[in-house]
């Protein structure tokens, strides 16, 4: 079966007059047609196996997915758009933002479910902006890798189906320190039911354009909340309420996997509680909720790991004022982010209790008390919960320390040592009544606690290979993180802390948004 695209999105939503391409304000508007660049030099970096199986793709050539990802042949797939959206950035309303580097294919129907086709990098579009439409090989590396692994690791995540090199050089400020350089274009080929935004519902209010922002919220319950049932008001209040849910969900599992997300301006959330836009992430090493990966948040970390959750709700506000305009009543969206933020504290226990294989209840004190003994000294978080997995109920101290050494970045002292020892005896106590025996227990934890991430160094190693032609490694790190919490001997080598070589190495702790 040859692949087809249907438009739902711009046959059911208002787009703009305009069909020529050139940077301008939008009004009144979901998207702009616009076509990609035709590309004459690419050629394959890296596929997805496990997506082409889900969407069952197998039969199409790699060289008609090449044909369409360059814009070589893009007959399938007439008719490409770019969105409109909006959004907060880094606190402050930024106006319209908009599809400046992504262009829509359209929508592809597979086992009754709807995938949105977009290029990410082929090529300026009316939300452009003064940017010139394009990506670099290192940042769609990060994209293709991160998106993959992260749904391996069950948390919700756009795909990506394989990225290109375009053939196109593309002059990049990767510090933004004035030393620009020339580097390798790319296009990275994303999938997800849906892009929309919060900042696509953002733009609409902002320009009181109240009848679009109906059609908007409509058309989004209609295609991706079908479950909403209600109509008017109630189905936006309802609408309001599943995206908050998927959101608090969100967060909280990348609290539990350990990822900074870099960027949560509103332009960057996902109606659908994906996690979108892979820019300047990163994965914890050491255990610090102090931490951001982005540089041009280095000021006030805004966006730093600790407090995730915390701007995922003042996102939500912003999402709210923005339906507003159609409920018309603060109360109902109040109660939601209320809900949202009485149930964090509860929520992030229970998730921690399963980071320890416990199923009891009453594990704040040992959680709480956990949060700040992993400050302590720096401790690698993936290695610190798979070690843990090895504890018993009648292990001597010395050996539960021994057991989670392998976690420490420096060796302890004695106060460090001690207040140790007193968390895993207090662990080991709670253990010795939980309801999960050792098998249990073991099982959660290993189901909960990711054996392998994409560590930061790791991307970048793929990413020096790659500039030197070289993609090996992008295919062994995209395996290895396909089953991210199995035991793979001959892969132990990607079980072991950030090399002291890439603590303060750009692009492994250090990253820009300049993609
Ligand atoms: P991001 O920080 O990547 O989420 O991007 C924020 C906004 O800038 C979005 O509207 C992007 O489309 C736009 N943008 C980022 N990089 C480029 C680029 N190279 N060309 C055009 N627009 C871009
Ligand atoms: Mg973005």
């Amino acid at each position: 079966m040859a692949l087809s695209f249907i438009k739902p999105f711009i046959s059911e939503l208002p787009g703009d007059a305009i069909t020529e391409n050139y940077s301008r304000q939008v009004k009144n508007a979901c998207f702009s047609y616009v076509a990609p660049e035709t590309f004459s030099n690419s050629k394959w970096v890296h596929k997805s196996p496990a997506l082409i199986t889900e969407l069952e793709l197998e039969h199409i050539h790699d060289d008609e997915l090449l044909a369409l990802f360059s814009g070589q042949n893009l007959s399938v797939a007439k008719q490409s758009y770019a969105m409109c959206y909006g959004g907060h950035q880094f606190g402050q309303w930024a106006g319209q933002l908009g599809d400046g580097r992504a262009i829509n294919l359209g929508q592809q129907i597979h086992k009754g479910s709807m995938w949105t086709w977009q290029l990410k990098g082929a090529g300026p579009t009316p939300y452009s902006r003064m940017a010139d439409g394009y990506a670099v090989l290192r940042s769609s590396i990060r994209e293709h890798l991160c998106s993959e692994a992260m749904h391996a690791l069950g948390v919700p995540t756009t795909r990506s189906l394989g990225i290109i090199e375009s053939g196109k050089e593309v002059e990049r400020d990767m510090m933004y320190d004035g030393n620009p350089k020339m580097e390798k274009g790319a296009i990275v080929c994303r999938i997800a039911p849906s892009f929309i935004r919060f900042g696509n519902f953002e733009i609409l209010a902002a320009q009181e354009d109240y009848t679009s922002l109906k059609q908007l919220a409509d058309y989004t319950i209609r295609h991706h909340f079908p479950e909403i049932v209600s109509t008017d008001k109630e189905a936006y209040i309802q609408l309001f309420k599943e995206v908050s849910e998927r959101t608090l969900q969100l967060m909280l599992a990348w609290t539990r996997v350990g990822f900074v997300h870099g960027v949560m301006n509103t332009d960057n959330m996902s109606i659908l509680g994906l996690t979108i836009d892979y820019g300047p992430y990163g994965w914890l090493e050491g255990f610090d909720p102090g931490w951001t990966p982005n540089t041009t948040d280095r000021m006030h970390k805004r966006y730093r790991f600790g407090q995730q959750v915390q701007i995922g709700l003042w996102n939500l506000v912003k999402l709210a004022n923005a339906l507003y305009p159609l409920i018309e009543e603060a109360k109902p969206l109040e109660e939601i982010l209320n809900s949202y933020d009485k149930q964090f504290g509860p929520q992030f226990i229970e998730m921690m209790s399963m980071k320890l294989g416990l199923a009891s209840k009453g594990t704040k004190d040992l959680v709480d008390s956990l949060v700040k003994q992993l400050s302590v000294l720096e401790t690698d978080m993936t290695i610190f919960f798979r070690s843990i997995m090895d504890i018993g109920p009648d292990d001597e101290p010395h050996e539960m320390l021994e057991k989670i050494n392998p976690a420490f970045y420096e060796d302890p002292d004695e106060d460090q040592l001690e207040s140790w020892t007193k968390w895993l005896l207090s662990y080991q106590k709670t253990m010795a009544t939980d309801m999960n025996d050792g098998k249990a227990r073991r099982k959660l934890m290993s189901q909960t606690n990711p054996k392998y991430v994409l560590r930061n160094y790791m991307a970048q190693l793929a990413i020096d290979k790659a500039e030197l032609g070289d993609y090996t490694l992008i295919n062994e790190l995209y395996t290895l993180l396909a089953n991210p919490y199995s035991e793979q001997k001959d892969m132990e080598k990607w079980y072991a802390k950030r090399p002291e070589w890439a603590r303060h190495k750009v692009g492994c702790s250090m990253l820009s948004c300049s993609s």
